[in-house]
């Protein structure tokens, strides 16, 4: 089946060849055409199967060459994240080249007045996460009555990120005329639920998974004796330094941890950068183009930044710690081997990450992991490659950046806020290194040099005795 039997108008077949398409993936394949027709379309399907596209282009067709009316956008994209969002805006630029259709985008870290001037002209496509898009309908900026096609895309994600009751609100504030396409990877009972609420008569469209992690993913542990974090600089040194690799994400479980290890990266002289939930949009997105285009090697990311993005050929993934959920570990290493490309997973572990590490080996099989026999020296304590270790546990209080849990209350850091309340991307800053501290919401870590580890209390000791 090619791109021609789904229905699509000259045009848009115009713009898909000159993407370089050939044939439409399953999803496009089966959604397309359903989408067509109107229909509302419930689709199972993960990042890397095409699905953007299985959306993009069937609203693209219907919405025509716009006649969009002030503040009352025709069509709304909903996406879990920042990048997501961008990342959609491409898909809309990229098919949408030869149609007048105008967009919007309301992400937060991009200031009010620039997105409050295109709604007021009008837009045919609103691509926004929910926290923006409720901000400004409270804000009175913004109908949602002239919505014709509505996208609630990554709806799990949406779900672990504590967004549920935000989609829920913006599901009511549309026309119940509306088309719903609705696209989720697993479907909780959470998800079931809104379907069953808010989606008419849906076609349900299930898509594999572009391919397993076994099967284009080699996946290899580093096992340390001990949970000292010089050492776990170390052995990554050790691991990017390998043949064959050509750039990679290393994921940290905190954002602190990020910080850290790009900023040691750097000093050792790798072409590293931080990305992490806390840093200014305009430096996260520099970062992401820096990568994408090669320029950037490596990319220490947390989880909630990297999740979803699109980014073509990692050769490498680097779990610079064991992570918490297990599922993570299967969203981390997808970044790499996709589109049946080949791509390999390193993992360090220490005595600390046993039961995380358990948890990964029953999710993934032990046989699908094979232990790495390379030597690591614990560098010199006066060696200067970061901070030290004790200063990248979590202090009393302190965010870490794993993703809440079902049932956990989002934290202000999924909120997408008001450009105000964000610091700003000092320009010449942005465009080196590691990232300056004016740039992060969390407070750094007061000490310079370790104290003297107090045995015998765990990681919780009292103040008094680090004096
Ligand atoms: P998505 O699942 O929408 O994030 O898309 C994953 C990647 O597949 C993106 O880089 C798309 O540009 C690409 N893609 C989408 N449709 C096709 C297609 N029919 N053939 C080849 N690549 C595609």
């Amino acid at each position: 089946m090619s791109f021609e039997d789904l229905g699509l108008e000259p045009t848009l077949l115009k713009a898909i060849a000159e993407a370089g398409y050939s044939t439409p993936t399953p999803i496009q394949k089966a959604a397309i055409p359903e989408a067509l027709k109107r229909r509302d379309v419930l689709g199972i399907a993960q990042t890397g199967t095409g699905k953007t596209a299985s959306f993009t282009l069937p609203m693209i067709q219907r919405l025509g060459n716009g006649r969009a009316r002030a503040r009352m956008p025709r069509s709304l994209v909903l996406c879990p994240t920042r990048e997501l969002a961008a990342q959609v805006s491409e898909n809309f630029e990229k098919y949408g080249k030869h149609h007048k259709l105008s967009m919007a985008l309301l992400i937060g870290g991009v200031s009010f007045g620039d997105q409050d001037l295109k709604l007021t002209r009008g837009v045919d496509v609103l691509i926004a996460t929910p926290g923006r898009l409720l901000d400004h309908f409270e804000r009175g900026k913004l109908l949602l009555t002239g919505i014709e096609v509505m996208v609630v895309d990554e709806a799990d994600r949406m779900l672990d990120m504590g967004f549920i009751p935000d989609i829920e609100r913006i599901f009511k504030l549309t026309p119940p005329t509306r088309q719903t396409l609705f696209f989720s990877a697993t479907m909780p009972p959470e998800i079931t639920r809104l379907t069953e609420q808010f989606l008419n008569d849906p076609v349900r469209v299930e898509v594999d998974r572009p391919a397993t992690a076994a099967e284009t993913i080699t996946q290899r542990i580093l096992r340390l004796e001990t949970k000292d974090d010089r050492t776990k600089r170390a052995a990554l040194r050790k691991l990017l330094e390998q043949d064959g690799v050509k750039n990679g994400i290393i994921f940290c479980n905190r954002k602190t941890t990020v910080d850290i290890v790009a900023k040691s990266l750097q000093r050792h002289g790798f072409n590293a950068r931080p990305i992490h939930g806390d840093l200014a949009q305009a430096y996260r997105t520099e970062t992401l183009d820096k990568f994408r285009s090669g320029e950037l090697q490596f990319l220490v990311a947390s989880d909630v930044a990297a999740r979803g993005l699109d980014i073509p050929a990692v050769s490498h993934v680097f779990n610079f710690d064991v992570p918490i959920h297990s599922d993570d570990y299967v969203h981390r290493i997808g970044r790499t081997g996709r589109a049946g490309r080949q791509g390999c997973a390193f993992m360090i572990v220490t005595p600390a990450d046993g039961r995380a590490y358990d948890a990964i080996l029953r999710t993934t099989g032990a046989d699908s992991i094979e232990a790495l026999d390379l030597k690591i020296e614990t560098p010199p304590r006066d060696e200067n490659d970061g901070r030290s270790g004790r200063e990248e546990r979590p202090r009393r209080g302190a965010r870490d950046d794993r993703r809440p849990r079902r049932g956990e209350s989002r934290p202000a850091e999924f909120r997408d806020r008001p450009a105000r309340e964000r610091p700003a991307a000092p320009v010449g800053e942005a465009a080196s290194g590691a990232p300056p501290p004016a740039l992060h919401r969390e407070r750094r870590p007061r000490r310079e040099s370790a104290p003297e580890r107090v045995v015998g209390l765990g990681d919780h000791v009292p103040g008094f005795l680090l004096r």
